[in-house]
């Protein structure tokens, strides 16, 4: 692989493409610097090596250029904190300021610049705009997992200017790292949990799941079209019309692949989408025609659990039910427990996805399983068996 570790670092500028989307609430302060943290290995491996860490990354989805709220400039004092080294910014990320603000640099210093979405050049992947980035700097590290999926201009495009210069950082080695470890030899059984609100978009790695697990759980909104399409009444459950073919089929693959898919029994019920709706528990097959499905119920739970707690190797992505409102969180906590536990019993736990890890978060789970994924729809591609362009643009 093309690691960092014996490169020449000292005198070089060096381009690092990390994921800083962190969420900021409305004061724009950091609610959650995961992602700072995780890039911290390659920043402080170019500083204290004596090259000029010079930072990119996106910040949200900023419509059409500046947008205070996704400014870099809301993460630099936390990454100051975190290097223990004045961080500089520029508000630009091309052009003549970026130009003028790297000379600034001096060895062993961090310039973070401005968002790079707020050029649609980046999500465009546009060469020029890539070329631009890549004149700043001598050397190009991409440390960005929950990027690598996409062949944006700072992701992909760029490692071309970049010959025998690219490398990836050391948090997309160790993402990869324990990606392999679940999917290359799992110890089994291997459980994936499968939640959410849709299928769409998660039928890919639902059918590549079938080639490598033992148990398929699916819960959240997404089960209600299982049910449905298996007779089930649902009432106003989230419902797919047209995948209701595609989950019959998914159910007949299962089954031809001798893979035990299990969906929720039972159902907890409300009248309306809040927390303060009425609520009724019922058998899955059979909700009132008012009545919504938001979280599984207690039998659900248990069959789960007792699943997940006999498996050698979980992966989760997506919660069980709208965690979000108390009322309907129960399964989603529940499920998160159960596979800490099973971690605490030996078994390797991977999670990954915005909403489960947030879930984790939420009940201070994060520290009990054995790794957290820094990127859900990178991870989903990758057990797909889908090749990143952020990494394969470093490593052909
Ligand atoms: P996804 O981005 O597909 O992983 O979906 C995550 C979202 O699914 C969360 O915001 C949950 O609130 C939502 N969700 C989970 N279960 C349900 C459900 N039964 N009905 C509606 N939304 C759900």
């Amino acid at each position: 692989m093309n690691t960092i570790d014996n490169v020449l670092i000292k005198g070089k500028k060096v381009l690092i493409r990390v994921d800083f989307n962190v969420p900021l609430d409305e004061e724009l302060n950091i609610i959650d610097d995961t992602r700072i943290t995780a890039a911290l290995p390659t920043i402080k491996k170019v500083i204290n090596n004596g090259g000029i860490a010079i930072i990119i990354s996106h910040l949200g989805r900023p419509k059409q250029g500046y947008e205070k709220k996704f400014s870099l400039k809301n993460v630099v004092g936390r990454l100051s904190e975190l290097t223990n080294t004045v961080v500089s910014f520029c508000c630009d990320c091309i052009g003549e300021e970026a130009v003028a603000s790297v000379e600034k640099m001096k060895l062993g210093e961090i310039l973070v610049l401005e968002n790079l979405r707020f050029y649609h050049e980046e999500v465009a992947g546009d060469i020029h705009f890539a070329k631009q980035l890549a004149s700043l700097a001598d050397i190009y590290i991409n440390d960005a997992f929950g990027t690598a999926h996409r062949a944006h201009a700072s992701t992909a495009i760029i490692a071309q200017f970049f010959p025998r210069k690219k490398y990836l950082g050391y948090l997309l080695i160790k993402e990869l790292r324990f990606l392999e470890k679940a999917l290359k030899k799992p110890k089994r059984p291997f459980t994936a949990i499968i939640g959410g609100a849709k299928i769409t978009g998660k039928i890919d790695v639902i059918r590549s799941l079938f080639e490598k697990v033992d148990n398929l759980i699916i819960g959240g909104g997404m089960s209600y079209t299982f049910i449905k399409a298996m007779g089930g009444r649902v009432g106003k459950s989230l419902i797919e019309q047209e995948k209701v073919e595609l989950a019959l089929q998914l159910i007949d693959e299962a089954q031809k692949k001798g893979v035990n898919l299990f969906l929720p029994i039972d159902s907890i019920n409300a009248n309306v989408f809040n927390n303060n709706a009425i609520v009724k528990t019922s058998n899955i097959f059979k909700i009132d025609d008012n009545f919504m499905g938001l979280d599984i119920g207690s039998k659900s739970i248990e069959k789960f659990c007792k699943i997940i707690q006999q498996s050698k190797t979980i992966i989760w992505n997506g919660p069980m039910g709208v965690f979000e409102m108390s009322n309907f969180e129960k399964g989603t906590k529940k499920i998160g427990e159960s596979i800490c536990l099973a971690t605490a019993n030996n078994s390797f736990s991977l999670v990954g996805g915005g909403d489960s890890v947030s879930a984790l978060k939420k009940y201070n789970l994060q520290n009990k399983v054995s790794y957290i994924s820094t990127g859900g729809g990178a991870m989903l591609e990758y057990i797909e068996g889908k090749r990143l362009p952020g990494i394969v643009a470093i490593l052909d």
